[in-house]
């Protein structure tokens, strides 16, 4: 038997930063992963091809790049080998019209585009933008807080201070309101609606579902003014350098032994044992980066006490599913929009919130969209370093798809299980993708499709596929997260705590919930 001060069930991101954390604090710590590779939703493999290196499931790394924990660790993850390559050319979406409208970190060029289609929403994005350099601190301050906190609660009483009631009333609608009231409020061209409307299909959020117009604004302004940020050689940099830096402060990783119950005693939890049957005793803390359904339905043992707690952990709802289609290719596609599509690292394929609300309508009513919503990602139009010379690899998100099929919604798709099913969807897929780009699947060298229920398999916490751990709708958010309660990390059993993307401050590879919780548990440093 093994004991250390604490034991972090789950390698991903959030576990780790978990586990860096107190390693730094003097604390022994061992993390204990099910797969037999760490870093969760955050993986870069040969998927397709040899020499062609895709991000399994995230790329976009700017919420880690703007993430307290990278403030505070960035020198020793660099010095552990971590690289990343900024992105000027953000993203863009295409229309059905063959034009396309992206934002770039040139605020002079993200406005000249949207002035080309309206001198006023020109005008409007300028004005956005302005206020996001005050307005940032407080919301990226409110969002890195546990929530509640005193901390959460000074940040609201400065922006109080510095801003007045009147900002305080403003910032609470959005908070609450949906992409299109927002964006109706703000903006008069479809077109630039649409462009930031995409965002809300990255979390849960059509573009009438209240709560959703947060993610598509701060993309948008945190886009414009930050860039974006991918992994040099792949998104997993980041779990390289944190399973090395972790290491080096005497950490220890446990890789493909899933762990299989919880030990409690009196009420406390002592340890984990794996499925190989080996326990392993925890002197301070259990952290569980396992979504809670998970570690709640299956790897607790039941307690009448905790009754009314299992019960509304069982409740929590899963967001919508997606699936991933990693492509080798030849060349980058031929956009019809333009070459200057070639620049961007992600292209959205959802042209207007017509659209959108008919794909999220279809798939929460278990239909296989007829015309889903796509996210292109072109990494090696940024870092070459991911495939051979001249070729490149294509990551394309699709949103937002059921669990479990019921039908599909154009009627040519037979089956109801995503394993019958997954390869014709992926051919639906690239089809859209060739009105599009056309000629793109000529360039395909091969392909690797993750549906759904492929991504669960890779990893346990995306049930159903849903890349979220949890949908972000108002009442599962904030306070809500993962209930009403508990979302400062504790459970009802002594010594065990969450992290992950089930708790605040939600999905994402902000590592926000792990390095929270550690900072309470060992105190600040
Ligand atoms: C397809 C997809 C694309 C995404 N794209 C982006 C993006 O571009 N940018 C972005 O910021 N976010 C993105 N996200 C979201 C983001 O990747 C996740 O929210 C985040 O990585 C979750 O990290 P985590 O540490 O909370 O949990 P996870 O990464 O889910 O890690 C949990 C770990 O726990 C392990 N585990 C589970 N059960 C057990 C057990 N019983 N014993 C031992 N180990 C166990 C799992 O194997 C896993 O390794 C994407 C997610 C998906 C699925």
């Amino acid at each position: 038997m093994t004991a250390y001060d604490a034991v972090v069930i789950g390698a991903g991101h959030n576990g780790l930063a978990a586990a860096i954390h107190l390693a730094a604090q003097g604390w022994s710590v061992a993390v204990v992963e099910g797969c037999s590779e760490p870093g969760g939703a955050v993986k870069t493999r040969e998927l397709t091809l040899p020499g062609f290196r895709h991000d399994f499931a995230a790329m976009n790394l700017s919420m880690f790049a703007g993430s307290p924990f990278f403030a505070t660790y960035k020198d020793e993850l660099i010095a552990h080998g971590l690289g990343l390559v900024p992105v000027r050319r953000c993203f863009a979406s295409v229309f059905r019209d063959g034009t396309c409208l992206g934002v770039s970190t040139d605020l002079e060029e993200t406005a000249g585009a949207i002035g080309a289609l309206s001198s006023e929403d020109a005008e409007a994005w300028r004005k956005l933008f302005g206020e996001f350099g005050t307005d940032a601190p407080h919301i990226f301050g409110l969002l890195g807080s546990p929530m509640p906190s005193l901390a959460a609660a000074k940040v609201v009483w400065k922006a109080w201070r510095e801003k007045g009631s009147g900002w305080l009333y403003d910032t609470a609608r959005m908070l609450l309101a949906s992409p299109r009231d927002f964006l109706d409020a703000r903006f008069r061209h479809d077109k630039i609606k649409a462009m930031m409307s995409a965002w809300g299909l990255h979390l849960d959020f059509a573009p009438d579902v209240a709560g959703g117009a947060l993610f598509p604004y701060l993309e948008s302004m945190a886009n414009q003014a930050f860039g974006m940020v991918i992994g040099r050689g792949g998104a997993g940099t980041i779990i390289k350098a944190m399973t090395a830096l972790l290491k080096t402060k005497g950490g220890e990783i446990l890789l493909g032994t899933p762990v299989e119950r919880i030990e409690v005693s009196k009420g406390v939890a002592t340890g984990v044992t794996l499925a190989d049957g080996r326990t392993i005793t925890a002197r301070k803390a259990v952290i569980s980066n396992v979504h809670p359904k998970l570690l709640f339905g299956r790897l607790m043992s039941a307690d009448p006490a905790r009754e009314a707690f299992d019960r509304k952990i069982e409740k929590f709802r899963a967001g919508p599913g997606t699936m991933m289609i990693h492509l080798a290719m030849d060349g980058l596609p031929d956009w019809k929009a333009g070459a200057v599509l070639n620049s961007f690292a992600y292209v959205h394929v959802a042209p207007d919130l017509a659209m959108m609300s008919r794909v999220y309508a279809e798939a929460m009513a278990g239909l296989l969209p007829a015309e889903p919503v796509l996210v292109v990602g072109q990494p090696t139009a940024l870092d070459p370093s991911r495939a051979p010379d001249g070729r490149h690899v294509l990551w394309v998100q699709v949103r937002v798809l059921p669990a479990e099929i019921q039908g599909d919604a154009s009627g040519t798709i037979v089956g109801t299980h995503w394993d019958e099913v997954k390869n014709a969807y992926a051919d639906r897929v690239l089809d859209i993708l060739e009105i599009y780009a056309p000629g793109a699947k000529a360039k395909i060298l091969g392909r690797a499709v993750f549906s759904p229920i492929d991504l669960e398999r890779e990893n346990p916490n995306l049930i159903g596929g849903d890349n979220l751990s949890g949908s972000h709708h108002l009442d599962q958010n904030f306070l809500f997260r993962p209930i009403a309660g508990y979302s400062r990390y504790r459970t009802p059993v002594k010594s065990l705590y969450l992290c992950g993307a089930s708790t605040w401050p939600g999905a994402g590879t902000g590592a926000g919930s792990g390095f929270m919780l550690a900072k309470m548990l060992a105190g600040k440093r």
